[in-house]
């Protein structure tokens, strides 16, 4: 008989309080999580305001050395703060933490300032709190950070939060768009995991049912819900931000982002080399779940139905994207991991099949 020799890691987070005025929460949670008392916020110009200060005088009031690092503020495009972190921000906090022998970080803000937190962790070996003022994407709970670099944008690994505070309260308060988009980066789990169970049927790649299941339960029931995803409405962040968490975890169990990552965020990343700054992540997710989906055989038109009721961009004119762009990134898409067997096949699309693809399915 074979002798069994797998084997598994898996790190969560040890503590998750999502609801309405949470934030007052942060001292019991760093209590419990009695990592030290020494710790560094890390805030943007913006979320400092929302949030951080608020953390740091209630911590300070505990007991806590709190120190804290103001990132620069994103670009503000249409309202909404498009940006990635860069290795510049990360070095920074790298150099605030070493400088004031901070034990834990806590990350208060959007996608890039939860990632810059991850990532500068991830290479201090020590703990951090993720603490979200907005929910464009499903970073809050993962173990990855996207970073910026010379081409666009990549995705690297680091550690997952040791305790996530997700205030409904406040975030509520940021763009509505921002939480439509994070609500299409969960819908295109949809089309990762078919991506998975392609790669694991043609390339014997190691697949985890129960990663899986976890990722496509947290998009089917936001895919149920798309009705009360809207505007103004805190009921709709609360069942948008467990799904985001749930899809953390997913790609937790897995050790990797195939759970909520396929050729759908390719096409997203590959959008950012050919179109920065345009639309946001989770937004460029969902497009291109729709057009992934209509390749595997499967319901596509659930999927842009979703996005629609939802008001997130189901084409090139709603993502602010020029149709031609859209093609190229379909065209290169599989570039961007080559070692990702998905949909697109080994060589990619050719002209005519992703002009095709993307007639089909209205989004050019
Ligand atoms: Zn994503």
């Amino acid at each position: 008989m074979e002798r069994f020799t797998k084997y598994k890691t898996m790190v969560f987070p040890r503590e998750v309080i999502v609801g309405h005025n949470t934030t007052d929460q942060i001292k019991g949670l760093c209590n419990r999580l009695t990592i030290s008392t020494n710790v560094l916020i890390v805030v943007d110009k913006t979320t400092k305001k929302i949030s951080g200060d608020r953390i740091a005088k209630i911590l300070s009031g505990s007991g806590y050395e709190v120190n804290m690092i103001t990132l620069s503020s994103p670009i503000i495009k249409r309202d909404i703060p498009i940006a990635w972190p860069s290795t510049k921000e990360v070095t920074a906090v790298i150099k605030a933490a070493k400088k004031h022998n901070s034990d834990f970080l806590i990350g208060v803000g959007g996608g890039s300032v939860i990632d810059v937190t991850k990532l500068a962790a991830y290479d201090l070996s020590k703990s951090f709190v993720s603490v979200p003022t907005s929910a464009a994407h499903d970073g809050m709970a993962s173990p990855r950070a996207s970073l910026k670099n010379k081409k666009g944008s990549i995705s690297k690994t680091a550690n997952s939060p040791v305790a996530v505070l997700a205030d409904t309260a406040i975030i509520s308060k940021a763009p509505y768009r921002m939480l439509a988009s994070g609500c299409a980066d969960v819908i295109s789990n949809i089309s990762a995991v078919k991506d998975w169970e392609l790669a694991h049927r043609l390339k014997d790649e190691e697949f985890s049912t129960f990663a899986a299941s976890l990722s496509e339960t947290s998009s089917k029931l936001l895919l149920d819900q798309g009705e009360d995803i809207r505007t103004g409405l805190e009921e709709a962040v609360w069942q948008a931000v467990k799904c985001m968490i749930t899809s953390g975890v997913a790609m937790s169990v897995a050790g990797n982002t195939r759970p909520a990552s396929g050729a759908e965020h390719m096409f997203s990343h590959m959008l950012d080399r050919i179109s920065p700054g345009k639309a946001l992540h989770g937004e460029q997710c969902g497009v291109g779940a729709i057009m992934m989906m209509y390749l595997h055989g499967e319901d596509w038109e659930e999927i842009q139905d979703f996005l629609r009721t939802i008001g997130a961009p189901t084409n090139a004119k709603e993502l602010g994207i020029p149709k031609k762009n859209i093609v190229e990134a379909l065209l290169h898409a599989q570039e961007i991991r080559p070692e990702r067997y998905t949909i697109l096949g080994e060589q990619g699309l050719t002209k005519d099949a992703a002009k095709k693809l993307a007639k089909i399915t209205h989004v050019i």
